[in-house]
């Protein structure tokens, strides 16, 4: 099927990447029906999401930009301007993200923002929103849909052509496996996660500095909280799922009291709810998905999620679900064809970035839980902050590259990878900033490094 002779684009999962990728389609003309398996949000009946808050870095806000979103969206938002780390002994210490007060990552109340994506999309008469819809079975000869409600009737729709927006646990990619080869890997985390509420103090106002993202690194464990606009904090407790300590081993009340009262005792004042979030909320998994085929002829594209799932520890998740809608328009963009050739180009532009931007997920949760305590660590970020001052043009910290810029991340992996050497390089005989031989680090960049392209205009 040509996308001239499309009428209607048909999309699985009202979530983030699939209502937003709702609002750029209808605004381009499509009708859009979305298909999403819980009530809607809006109506104050959101099931528990998969993390009350998010980090909402450049490529997201980019892509809400294009949208016409992000003022709306930055009325919950907060931005955070560093990592604030306690450590065991209750001492503090900021470590800024960027390299000065404009590079901030923001902290995004999740269902608000989903919310301000599904309003959006409604306002466009195109988009039709089907809630308690979940799919559950996809004809791909007849191109024909069967959902179930919650009182258990089913419903048949047709469709043209299908998105699966529909997550990690993907009822499209289940579908398509029946009928092609995806080469699917899923490699689970031996961590999982709890959420935790710490909410306003007394007077409404945030119980910790608002403007930071608060670690606590242990070592094999840790405890992250980011701020909510309400005043509140979500915290969230990574920690192995089986051995000692392993959520496995705290299974009663004391044991977990116990538990957090050793390592987070700064911490436990203000969780009060702890017993009952204990109680009430499961352990979370995380993990990895990888496909390697992404499309299905002409019928159906998975992606977000339901295409490269990654673990949250670079925050990207959405905000590559976010450039993937993005890419998504920019292949529709490149004129008329059919859907399987748009569905080729989109997987060519975007599956390497997404095994990056995997591969720097699973990398950064040793750097958080972990490295970040480490003196050597510290001086590290120092150069980098140091070279990417002397030499802007040509090194800016990999970190910085996927939260601060767009450039691919199969890119800002590259170029990591390159900086790494010449890091490793210059610290090998040094202990301190001024020790370091700041003319051999002018070499080694001019040498290793081109200089950065500039970043893909606006599109959308
Ligand atoms: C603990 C945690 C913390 C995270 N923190 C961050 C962060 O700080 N920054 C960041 O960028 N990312 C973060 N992420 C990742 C982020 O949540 C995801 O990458 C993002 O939600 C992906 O968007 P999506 O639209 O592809 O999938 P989802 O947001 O999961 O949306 C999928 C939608 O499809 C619906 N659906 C599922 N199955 C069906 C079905 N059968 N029929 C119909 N509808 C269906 C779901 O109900 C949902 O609405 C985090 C993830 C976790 C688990």
């Amino acid at each position: 099927m040509r996308i001239s002779d499309t009428r209607k684009i048909t999309i699985a999962g009202a979530g983030l990447a699939g209502s937003l990728l709702a609002v750029f389609l209808s605004r381009r003309g499509f009708a859009v029906d979305v298909f999403e398996r819980n009530p809607d949000p809006r109506g104050g009946s959101a099931p528990a999401g998969r993390s009350i808050n998010l980090a909402l870095a450049e490529r997201g806000r980019h892509a809400l930009q294009l949208a016409g979103l992000l003022t709306e969206v930055d009325r919950n938002t907060i931005p955070m301007r560093g990592r604030l780390l306690h450590q065991p002994g209750g001492a503090l210490s900021l470590q800024p993200y960027g390299k000065d007060a404009s590079e901030v990552i923001w902290s995004a109340h999740r269902e608000r923002l989903n919310c301000c994506l599904l309003d959006a999309a409604q306002a466009n008469p195109n988009v039709s929103l089907h809630f308690d819809r979940k799919l559950e079975d996809v004809d791909w000869q007849a191109r024909s849909l069967r959902c179930s409600d919650q009182r258990g009737n089913s419903h048949e729709h047709g469709f043209e052509v299908l998105i699966g927006a529909d997550g990690g646990g993907s009822a499209v990619r289940n579908a398509l496996l029946r009928v092609t080869e995806l080469g699917v890997s899923e490699e689970l985390l031996e961590h999982g996660y709890r959420e935790l509420t710490m909410p306003p103090g007394p007077d409404g106002a945030h119980p910790m500095d608002p403007n930071a993202l608060h670690i606590w690194p242990r070592g094999g464990f840790m405890l992250i909280a980011l701020p909510n606009a309400d005043g509140s904090f979500t915290a969230t407790l990574f920690l192995a799922n089986e051995g000692d300590p392993g959520f496995a081993r705290l299974q009663d009340w004391p044991a977990q009291n116990a538990f957090m009262r050793e390592h987070f005792p700064d911490a436990v004042p203000l969780l009060s709810r702890l017993r009952e979030d204990f109680h009430d909320k499961p352990v979370g998994l995380l993990g990895t998905i990888r496909c390697r085929q992404w499309f299905y002829r002409d019928r159906a594209l998975l992606l977000g999620d339901a295409a490269h799932a990654v673990v949250p520890f670079h925050g990207q998740g959405m905000n590559a679900a976010f450039e993937d809608c993005v890419e998504f328009m920019h292949c529709l963009d490149r004129g008329d064809r059919d859907w399987q050739g748009l569905f080729e180009d989109f997987q060519r532009r975007r599956i390497d970035n997404a095994n990056a931007i995997a591969d720097m997920a699973l990398e950064n949760y040793h750097v958080m839980r972990d490295a970040v305590r480490d003196p050597r660590y510290l001086l590290r970020k120092a150069l980098e902050h140091e070279l990417e001052r002397r030499h802007p043009d040509h090194f800016v910290a990999r970190y910085s590259l996927v939260m601060f810029h767009r450039l691919p991340y199969e890119e800002a992996y590259r170029r990591g990878t390159l900086q790494a050497g010449i890091l490793d390089r210059l610290l090998a005989d040094a202990e301190s900033l001024d020790q370091v031989n700041f003319e051999l680090a002018a070499r080694l960049v001019g040498e290793r490094l081109e200089t950065l392209p500039p970043e893909a205009g606006d599109r959308g």
